[in-house]
C-alpha cells in the first residue's frame, strides 16, 4: 500500500502558494489508516516511549490511536489557551505565519521517554516548539515521527540539531 495513493495535494491553501497535504482522505479509508498506523507504530516503538506527544489537531490523530496500540500514555500540545491548569506555553514559525503551543506543566513524570507525533513535518517549527516544552516539563524526546515530511524544507535537520531522530511514512520532494 502506498501512503501517497490516500493523501490529496490541495494548492493554494490556506494560503497561495502552498500546496496542502490532506489527510482527510487517509482517515477516511480504514484499511489504509490501519495499515499507516501499523508501520508508524512499528518505527515509533524503537524509540522505546513511555509517553506519546500529539501536537494540536491533526497530531493528536496519529498519537492517540498510537499511543492505545503502542500501551503508551498520551499528551497533547495544544493551541495556546486551551488547557487548564498551570501550563507554559512556546511562541514558534510555521511555513504559514505563526503559532504558539502549550502544555501542562505536570503533563510528563521527570525521565519519561518521550516521542511526538504530527501528521506533516515541514520546517520543523512546531516539533521543535513541542520538544522544548517536552524537554522544559522534565521529558527526555527519544524520537519524532509523523505520517509526511517536506524534503525541500528543513524540519529533518532541525530535529536532528536538537538530538531527535526521526521517522516519516513517506516524503515530497
Ligand atoms: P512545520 O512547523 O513547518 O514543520 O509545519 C508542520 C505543521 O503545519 C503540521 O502541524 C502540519 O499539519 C502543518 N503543515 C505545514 N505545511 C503543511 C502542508 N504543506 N500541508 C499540510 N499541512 C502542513
Amino acid at each position: 500500500m502506498n501512503i501517497k495513493d490516500h493523501i490529496r495535494g490541495i494548492p493554494d491553501f490556506p494560503k497561495p502558494g502552498i500546496l496542502f497535504y490532506d489527510i482527510s482522505t487517509l482517515l477516511a479509508h480504514p484499511d489504509a489508516w490501519s495499515v499507516a498506523l501499523a508501520r508508524l507504530a512499528n518505527d515509533v516503538r524503537k524509540f522505546q516511549p513511555d509517553v506519546l506527544a500529539g501536537v494540536e489537531s491533526r497530531g493528536f490523530l496519529v498519537a492517540a490511536p498510537l499511543a492505545l496500540k503502542l500501551g503508551c500514555g498520551f499528551v497533547m500540545l495544544r493551541k495556546k489557551g486551551k488547557l487548564p491548569g498551570k501550563t507554559i506555553r512556546h511562541e514558534y514559525a510555521l511555513e504559514y505565519g505563526t503559532d504558539t503551543i502549550e502544555i501542562q506543566e505536570d503533563a510528563i513524570q521527570p525521565g519519561q521517554r518521550v516521542v511526538i507525533l504530527d501528521d506533516l513535518l515541514a520546517t520543523g517549527g512546531t516539533m521543535c516548539a513541542g520538544i522544548e516544552l517536552l524537554r522544559q516539563v522534565g521529558g527526555h524526546v527519544t524520537g519524532a515521527a509523523a505520517i509526511l515530511e517536506l524534503n525541500f524544507l528543513p524540519g529533518r535537520q532541525r530535529l536532528a540539531d536538537m538530538q531527535v531522530p526521526c521517522s516519516t511514512l513517506a516524503s515530497y520532494d
